[in-house]
């Protein structure tokens, strides 16, 4: 089945739940970055938290998700948006871990201290930004911490990513449940319950259970309103004109450097890794559109 995220909320509008299938989306991000199996596992789930955090938003809203951890991966990033556009990207695509209990050791590849930021774009003057120290490094567990502690909002987590012996994905995907003000804290316990029993996501996934199927078997019995399915895919906002801004930023003195020693450019996209090359003539217009004086010469 294609990508995509269900949401729903209780009639009473207590609880609200959001569930995703993100198979292709996280598959493409293996691909693109070349990740190593711990690291595409621990892509994945970032990926998908984001996909999943993106079916809350509104209208032109936008949020990232990043992890900077002590472990191999150092950095991780995720960003969405309110239509199912989904990219993400990490500073080393290789953990180099070995299992740990039979699972990828993403807690390892990732690290044991280090923090979950979440910056959302709410068209606002300015965006929120939340900050969390990473409490198992497992993902799932550290966004249900910052749910918690920065959002008041008690939430169950649920990320998976599973591979075949080729390493690629072959189910990806999560759910998001989060108690809103009024809820019966009976309810969290009964569904705790469920959740202890119910199988991972991917396995389910990979039984054919689709998203609104999981969230069903979640919320059996309890009175429900759809909220509708957004697609999800791999999509970067990244454009020639925005990557000339980066170089503009690189300053005079460095462009001056770039156009002695190399002549021309490459700049490669952290997301989407699509290389963006300029030649003498453009970085020379760039060089000139900069106010400030080349530091050789006069
Ligand atoms: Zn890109």
């Amino acid at each position: 089945m294609a990508d995509h995220l269900v949401r729903l909320i209780t009639r009473d509008g207590t609880l609200r739940a959001v569930a995703a299938e993100t198979t292709l989306l996280v598959e493409e991000c293996r691909h693109r970055q070349q990740t190593d199996p711990t690291a595409t596992v621990a892509l994945g789930r970032i990926a998908t938290a984001a996909a999943l955090m993106g079916g809350l938003l509104k209208g032109e809203q936008r949020l990232a998700l990043i992890v900077e951890g002590s472990g191999p991966l150092k950095r991780l990033q995720a960003e969405t948006d309110a239509h199912g556009r989904v990219r993400a990207t990490l500073k080393v695509p290789v953990a180099d871990l070995p299992p740990r209990d039979g699972r990828f050791d993403v807690a390892g590849a990732v690290g044991h201290a280090g923090f979950l930021h979440v910056i959302k774009d709410l068209g606002l003057k300015e965006p929120y930004r939340g900050m969390v120290q990473l409490a198992t490094s497992e993902i799932g567990d550290d966004l249900a911490t910052y749910f918690a502690t920065s959002e008041q909002i008690p939430s169950s987590v649920a990320l998976g990513v599973a591979l075949d012996h080729d390493m690629r994905v072959t189910a990806a995907g999560g759910f998001l449940l989060q108690l809103l003000p009024g809820g019966d804290p009976a309810l969290v316990e009964q569904l705790e319950g469920r959740l202890a029993h119910l199988p991972p996501p991917t396995t389910l996934l990979r039984q054919g259970v689709a998203p609104t199927a999981i969230l069903e078997r979640l919320l059996d019995g309890i009175p429900t309103t759809p909220l509708g399915q957004i697609p999800l895919e791999f999509a970067c906002s990244c454009s020639r004109a925005q990557v000339s801004g980066v170089l503009r930023l690189l300053g005079a003195a460095e462009l001056d450097e770039i156009l002695a020693e190399q002549g021309e450019a490459t700049v490669t996209c952290d997301f989407c890794k699509e290389p963006y090359r300029f030649e003498r003539e453009e970085l020379e217009a760039i060089r000139a559109g900069l106010s400030s004086p080349a530091p050789s010469g006069e």
